[in-house]
């Protein structure tokens, strides 16, 4: 591993901010990973408990902005579509995720028939309408305003609300207890999020005992697909690169009890997806959960390792393939 010298407050000429502790155990030892180029901020590993996060971040003043000129995962932003609207073929795609893996992922725990679910970052309204035909009483929130527009249009969804993302850890306008089920699998959520400690230290308040939390975060140990030269450039947005280890630790953190947390057997785009299942205990009352342990720093490394050798074979293959499909084409035409 090589050693990355500590690099001036800019981000390709983006306004950073300093990380001084990991989120997760609180820890300052950071160990430089990768260096900040325009596919990531400046990546560490936490010398304790191994969590990889951006350090310098994204400075949270400027999310908003980011949001609304640079992102483009969602079918409505700004930079996908110039002048609003929404893309009709990644909504479909969100609809068939939603009804052919998330509704069935979700009532294999628990029948949603009357039960109050918060669908966070619910994006297009899929799942949230999904629930709702499935009998739950749905909220859906989400930051950004076309979604928002796009979701309420559907005139199924009971509460659709805008939450500005400087809001969206605190969720204020939301009273303690109230939701028996959070649902977070229209798309990553906790790696787009300033504080994961936070969110779901949140979220955990905002269900009541014995309630579900569902959420689908990408697996940084496993690259399907190369979209950049490290494991970590999958863009300047990702606070944090999660792994099934570094999940389960923040869920035992944050007192959450695991229900399920390893590789979906379905979910994967540029990497495999780690799906959760986690559950406020029904009679605990206090949001403390254990403190995270140190971890196994060359195991930790030899993991990355390895899913960095296997991002350049798939980075060959890729290369391969088009190479070869460019061939064809001068043979065939
Ligand atoms: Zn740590």
């Amino acid at each position: 591993m090589t050693d990355i010298a500590e690099t001036p407050d800019t981000v390709a000429s983006r306004k950073t901010a300093a990380v001084s502790k990991c989120d997760l155990c609180g820890h300052e030892e950071q160990h430089a990973l990768a260096a900040p180029s325009p596919a990531r901020c400046r990546i560490v590993m936490c010398g304790h408990c191994g969590l990889f996060y951006a350090s310098p971040s994204l400075a949270p003043d400027l999310l908003d902005k980011f949001y609304d000129e640079e992102f483009e995962g969602d079918a409505g932003t700004n930079k996908r579509l110039k002048g609003g609207g929404i893309e009709p073929r990644k909504v479909n795609i969100e609809e068939r995720i939603a009804r052919t893996w998330a509704m069935p992922l979700i009532q294999s725990h628990v029948d949603v028939r009357g039960k109050s679910v918060l669908d966070v970052r619910c994006r297009s309204g899929s799942l949230a309408a999904a629930l709702t035909e499935a009998g739950a009483q749905v909220t859906a929130i989400d930051p950004l305003e076309p979604n928002v527009r796009y979701a309420e249009k559907r005139n199924v969804i009971g509460d659709v609300r805008f939450i500005p993302i400087e809001n969206f850890e605190r969720m204020d306008v939301f009273e303690d207890a109230q939701f028996d089920v959070i649902t977070a699998l229209s798309i990553h959520l906790l790696s787009h999020s300033p504080s994961p400690n936070r969110l779901l230290h949140r979220l955990r308040a905002l269900l009541k005992p014995g309630g579900y939390l569902f959420l689908d975060e990408k697996d940084v140990f496993h690259p399907v697909r190369a979209t950049g030269e490290t494991v970590f450039d999958s863009g300047p947005a990702h606070f944090f690169h999660f792994t099934t280890d570094s999940m389960r630790n923040y869920f035992e953190a944050c007192g959450l009890e695991i229900l399920e947390c390893g590789i979906d057997p379905k979910r994967k785009k540029s990497t495999r997806h780690i799906r959760s299942v986690v559950r406020r205990p029904a009679n605990a009352s206090n949001g403390s959960g254990t403190r995270p342990q140190a971890c196994d720093r060359d195991k930790v490394i030899a993991a990355l390792e390895q899913a960095e050798h296997k991002l350049m074979r798939n980075n060959g293959f890729n290369k391969f393939m088009k190479s070869a499909r460019r061939t064809a084409r001068k043979i065939w035409n």
